[in-house]
């Protein structure tokens, strides 16, 4: 499947019906290219089509779309998910957007981008009022469009010849991520403290310098997908769109890259503090302190300095 930046169109065959006027509409916000993905439409208009099916997604089932989507949006990046605004439409959109650190706006009438944010209205008190909210960079928009309005205007906007790819997801993706949820989050979904580490802390001891250093202050031990496929932390212990999604108070990420999967489980940590030997590491543009150094030092810095104040 190939990476794309752009709006990402999803028509699910149960909800949204034709999305031709979406697919209008992300061509008309020229913000990349417009992909329809899901089982519905012919991707007319699109400039790519994914379709997403297999047995676990004929029967309208929320949680097994907003899996199958997660794990496609994680492969496209895009850079917005437009639903239609059926019922269904919006369960799926509030589970994808929990599961991917998105923030889901639904209901919306109108949809424009002022340069810097996606601003979105949508009809409120019945509709004799409107309200505008404005959609912080950094955050996936995704949005629900309602019929009518934006939607309907959208239609004359420059159409594409014809899709340029076509891709099938299987339920297979779906499956796959439903298979790494790990049974033994809670826990660590309620740590008030989170040290994780990543393929950078180097080692089996550079993780257990880590898991000391948690112990000393109480915290959670956590990974990322680097850490764990050497085989130096447990499925269990995994942050991120596959794993568990935690809100601590301090989350301290150790040799960690930033991977938009691992940040969509700890973006909404109230202080990140990143330690990584790469100045140029993505984690930075997320950290509130950055730390340009390597992983071990500073740990049994930390561990060093964190035992001679309890002693
Ligand atoms: C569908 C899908 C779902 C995924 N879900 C998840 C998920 O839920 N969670 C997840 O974590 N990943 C997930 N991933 C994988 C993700 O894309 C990244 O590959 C993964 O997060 C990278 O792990 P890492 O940052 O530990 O490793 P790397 O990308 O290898 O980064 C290691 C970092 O350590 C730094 N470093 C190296 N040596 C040192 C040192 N001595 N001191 C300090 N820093 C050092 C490097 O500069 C680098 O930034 C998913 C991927 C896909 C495609």
């Amino acid at each position: 499947m190939p990476a794309m930046a752009g709006t990402m169109v999803v028509a699910v065959p149960a909800a949204s019906g034709d999305p031709s006027e979406l697919i209008a509409m992300a061509r008309r916000l020229g913000n990349g290219n417009a992909a329809l993905v899901g089982g519905a439409g012919d991707g007319a208009g699109a400039d790519e089509v994914h379709v997403v099916g297999g047995a676990a997604l004929e029967v309208p089932d929320v949680r097994a779309w907003a899996l199958a989507l997660a794990s496609v949006c994680a492969a496209l990046q895009p850079s917005l998910v437009l639903f239609g605004d059926d019922a269904f439409d919006r369960a799926v959109a509030s589970y994808l957007a929990q599961r991917i650190g998105g923030g889901v706006v639904t209901g919306v009438t109108a949809l424009r981008d002022d340069g810097r944010r996606l601003i979105a209205e949508r009809a409120v008190l019945s509709g004799s009022g409107v309200e505008t909210c404005a959609i912080r960079p950094g955050v996936l928009p995704v949005v629900c469009m309602a019929r009518g309005g934006a939607r309907a205007s959208a239609v004359d906007a420059p159409v594409a010849d014809a899709p340029t790819t076509r891709h099938v997801v299987d339920q297979q993706a779906a499956a796959t991520v439903v298979d790494e949820r790990p049974s033994s989050g809670p826990g660590l979904r309620r740590a008030r403290t989170v040290r994780a580490g990543g393929a950078g802390v180097g080692g089996p001891e550079g993780m257990a310098a880590l898991r000391a250093l948690a112990e000393t202050l109480g915290a959670g031990t956590a990974a990322s997908r680097g850490a764990i496929v050497n085989g130096w932390a447990t499925a269990a212990e995994k942050v991120g769109l596959t794993g568990v999604s935690v809100t601590p108070e301090l989350y301290l990420a150790v040799g960690i890259s930033g991977a938009s999967q691992h940040m969509a489980g700890c973006r909404r940590a109230r202080v990140l503090v990143a330690v990584n030997s790469d100045r140029g590491a993505p984690i930075f543009r997320y950290a509130r302190y950055g730390i340009v150094a390597d992983s071990r030092a500073v740990l049994d810095a930390l561990r060093a300095r964190l035992t001679g104040v309890a002693s």
